[in-house]
């Protein structure tokens, strides 16, 4: 087996007659003695002329190329159940994994089907009714149902990302997302998947309850048995031997729920900052350095840089995307970003954010361990105490970097709609400090980029959670507390959809164990 790469025009789809001849060519054998030939990866390369590159592995005659099979689902209706908190992306997983393992998932999950939330994100969206349960963060599939759907991982240790992508391509994602080096899936397809997902567990045994919100997590023994009985709002009780907790970043009551009972939390540092909007047209204009063509696909970016000694990134990057609101609760301003599978909304919007560590945030020190949640929470107050509304106080993006008020606003992507205000001074100083520093560095990367063109809002903070729950390395368990597996992003040990997947499979494995 050969491993070559091969570079097309972007608009030239590598035939299987193209391929043949660059792989007998890599075999050193004449074309019609290639075996087998696939494409393993695809990137796209704009520097120059703007080309796909392409990462092939071909075989000769009697030889195979390495095939990827998904581990088959057991039966599990009669086996002993594992709860699984929270059926975000960590906890779909981990419920998927548990079938392989043999094991019964029992789904508890505050939110609703992912069909009865799309109603309550469109008034969330239209109305601005937040329904603490019901959102753009809670219910069927977690905060990555609605989303831009990217799935790369920076990590390799976590786990096989292949367990994740090739289960994800047989609920109905496009096969692209096992070559392409920045795969997504987009929100108008992510539904229906998550919907799949839920179908599969359900038929091999499993069960998922909706409306669960999981309120007291209580060990119980009766001396031979030892397990975990999970309580909710509406009254219901659940018992397993082990309790999977994946409940996401935003269910602070979690947290709260741990402090209680006097469980091991740790403060996390995360990274709050704005979103910033661009039209899609100057950012494709700059990454493609004034070769965009329509059909293209919608140009990306990614920016960081160092300022005193602190990284300022874009995080989130939604080409041809849509800002929405992220909130949990009333009374607070939240933004993140999704897009659809065609990445075709003429704007661009990604989250601008600057590390924040407790020590950023000495006035907090009073909160111990929850200094960063109450400093997160306190940030997306101000931006409510301003707006009084979902509206998203909002600058132009020079105007803002200058400490400017600006004339007007450009159209935003935001439904809720945006409000002209001095954000510079609704942001903590040091984090606006950092930010303006930065806003200026990144037009040296991408010319361009700093423009008054594009709109900044705030504010940008449900990046990664502010408090982790500690685990035992060995174990998987929250420490001292065995049977109690916390993963996923609000454990902190997490951030995107496909690292939280791959910390639930850990999860599932560890519980099964
Ligand atoms: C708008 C938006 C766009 C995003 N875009 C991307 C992207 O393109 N790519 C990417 O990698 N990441 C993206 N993210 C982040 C990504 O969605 C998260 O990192 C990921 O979903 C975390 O997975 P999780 O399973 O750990 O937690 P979550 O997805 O947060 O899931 C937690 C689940 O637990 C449930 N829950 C919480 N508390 C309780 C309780 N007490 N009882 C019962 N259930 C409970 C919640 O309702 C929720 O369904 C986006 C996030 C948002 C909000």
């Amino acid at each position: 087996m050969k491993e070559f790469e091969i570079a097309f025009p972007i608009r030239h789809e590598p035939f299987e007659a193209e391929l043949r001849t660059a792989a007998g060519r890599a075999l050193g054998v004449k074309p019609e003695r290639v075996a087998d030939v696939r494409i393993v990866r695809r990137s796209l390369d704009a520097r120059g002329e703007i080309l796909y590159r392409y990462r092939v592995q071909a075989a000769a005659q009697g030889e195979l190329l390495e095939a990827y099979h998904v581990p088959e689902y057991r039966d599990v209706t009669h086996s002993e159940p594992v709860l699984v908190v929270g059926g975000g992306p960590a906890g779909m997983f981990a419920a998927l994994h548990l079938l392989m393992e043999g094991r019964r998932p029992v789904l508890l999950e505050r939110g609703k089907d992912v069909h009865s939330r799309k109603v309550d994100v469109a008034s969330l969206n239209r109305q601005q009714a937040v329904h603490p349960d019901s959102n753009y963060c809670f219910g069927e599939g977690g905060a990555g149902t609605f989303s831009d759907g990217k799935l790369y991982t920076r990590s390799n240790k976590r786990g096989d990302l292949r367990e994740v992508l090739h289960q994800l391509v047989a609920f109905g994602a496009p096969e692209s997302i096992l070559v392409d080096a920045h795969p997504h899936i987009g929100s108008d397809s992510l539904p229906r998947i998550v919907e799949r997902i839920r179908e599969c567990i359900v038929a091999h045994g499993g069960e998922y309850h909706f409306g669960e919100k999981v309120l007291d997590l209580q060990p119980v023994s009766d001396g031979l048995h030892k397990g975990w009985k999970a309580v909710c709002e509406r009254g219901s009780v659940f018992a397993a031997p082990q309790v999977i907790l994946a409940t996401g970043h935003s269910a602070r009551d979690i947290y709260r729920l741990f402090a209680a009972k006097g469980w091991p939390l740790e403060a996390k540092g995360f990274a709050l900052g704005v979103r910033a909007e661009h039209p899609q047209s100057l950012i494709n204009r700059i990454q493609y350095h004034g070769k965009y063509q329509p059909g293209m696909p919608a140009a990306e970016y990614a920016l960081v840089e160092q300022v005193d000694g602190r990284g300022v990134f874009s995080f989130c990057m939604c080409p041809g995307g849509l800002l929405v609101p992220a909130v949990t609760q009333p009374g607070e301003v939240v933004l993140n970003g999704m897009s659809n599978s065609m990445r075709n909304s003429p704007w661009a919007n990604a989250g601008i954010v600057c590390a924040v560590d407790p020590g950023d945030v000495p006035a907090f020190d009073r909160y111990g361990v929850f200094a960063l949640l109450e400093f997160q929470h306190q940030v997306e107050s101000a931006m409510f105490g301003f707006s009084s509304s979902l509206q998203a106080p909002a600058q132009r993006l020079v105007d803002f970097c200058r400490k400017k008020p600006s004339q007007g606003l450009p159209k935003s992507s935001y439904q809720p709609g945006v409000l002209n205000a001095p954000l510079f001074e609704l942001l903590p100083e040091f984090v606006y400090e950092r930010l303006r520093v930065a806003f200026a560095a990144f037009d040296r990367k991408m010319k361009g980029y700093y423009t008054n063109d594009a709109l900044v809002l705030g504010t940008e903070s449900r990046t990664s959670s502010p408090v982790r729950i500690p685990r035992d390395p060995e174990t998987m368990c929250a420490m001292g507390l065995p049977g109690l597996y916390p993963c996923g992003e609000g454990a902190g040990y997490a951030g995107g959809i496909t690292s939280s997947a791959l910390d639930g499979i850990l999860a599932a494995t560890a519980a099964a164990r």
